[in-house]
């Protein structure tokens, strides 16, 4: 963090949306924020970085993924997957065997869990990330996924529909990424509400009947516990598309926010693909 810290000016201007440098060096360590996202790091500070191998990003979520592996060995799965909406097996024959080989890993049950991650299917084991019985090698899937599995949120959705901004920790990037995201939608659905209405289906979404008053609602589970609804209206003579996506106030319980702007990134990519 040191390291990243000396190539910042240390002016703390808040222009990054962070308090100051020393909270945006933190987090560029923790792979949730890039370098170049400080406007007043020179290219080449950025690129002896760099070259040093010390904040590329792909090395930043390795880490990070690495870390949170560690932390997963020592989660009691059993009742990670009660809190999370997970689904609780009691272990595939090679995990029970792995499980019980290893005597440091104290909360180590033997079991899994199975999540689905948007539309793919994941299952936690102490030992790591699984997908399809292959172990997961995707950085971002294990980050998100194992912060999700290790905070436990266990508390009630709340019904309260609201956009990353209404988050205390959601940085102005953050705010900027959304409507970034958002407009992506609006723009390709523009006037095509039923175009817009056939990708929800494809992807499984569940049109809903909310209080909220838009054209079209549709309801996504990015994780069993962070539903997220696309809110869209369509164009009009006078007025483009706008599209909104929101998500359930308790998100913050489950998930960090800046894994919850990925996600919704990812998300938004698959989506208008
Ligand atoms: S924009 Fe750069 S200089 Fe300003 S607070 Fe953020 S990291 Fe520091």
């Amino acid at each position: 963090m040191i390291d990243i810290y000396k190539k910042l000016p240390g002016t703390n201007c808040r222009e990054c949306g962070e308090s100051t440098c020393m909270a945006f060096a933190l987090k560029v360590k923790n792979a949730q924020r890039k370098l170049s996202e400080c406007p007043y790091v020179k290219h080449e500070d950025e690129e002896s970085l760099t070259q040093e191998s010390v904040v590329t990003m792909e090395n930043n979520y390795k880490r990070v993924s690495k870390e949170l592996e560690e932390e997963i060995k020592l989660v009691d799965l059993k009742e990670a997957a009660d809190a999370i909406g997970g689904n609780y097996h009691k272990g595939s024959p090679e995990a029970t065997l792995s499980a019980s080989s290893r005597s440091d890993s104290v909360g180590n049950s033997g079991g899994v869990i199975r999540l689905k991650m948007m539309n793919d299917e994941y299952e936690v084991r102490n030992e790591g990330l699984f997908k399809g019985n292959q172990y997961c090698h995707d950085s971002w899937s294990k980050i998100i996924i194992y912060d999700y599995v290790r905070r436990k949120g266990n508390i009630s959705l709340t019904g309260d529909w609201v956009s990353l901004g209404h988050f205390h920790d959601a940085a102005s990037h953050t705010k900027a990424f959304q409507q970034k995201a958002e407009s992506k939608i609006a723009e390709k659905f523009n006037s095509d509400i039923n175009g817009l209405k056939n990708r929800c289906k494809e992807l499984e979404g569940v049109e809903v009947q909310s209080e909220i008053k838009a054209d079209y609602v549709c309801g996504f589970e990015l994780l069993p516990r962070v539903p997220m609804y696309i809110c869209f209206w369509e164009a009009d003579e006078e007025f483009p598309a706008s599209c909104k996506l929101h998500v359930d106030s308790s998100a913050e319980a489950y998930i960090d926010i800046e894994y919850l702007a990925y996600l919704l990134e990812w998300f938004v990519k698959i989506f208008v693909e």
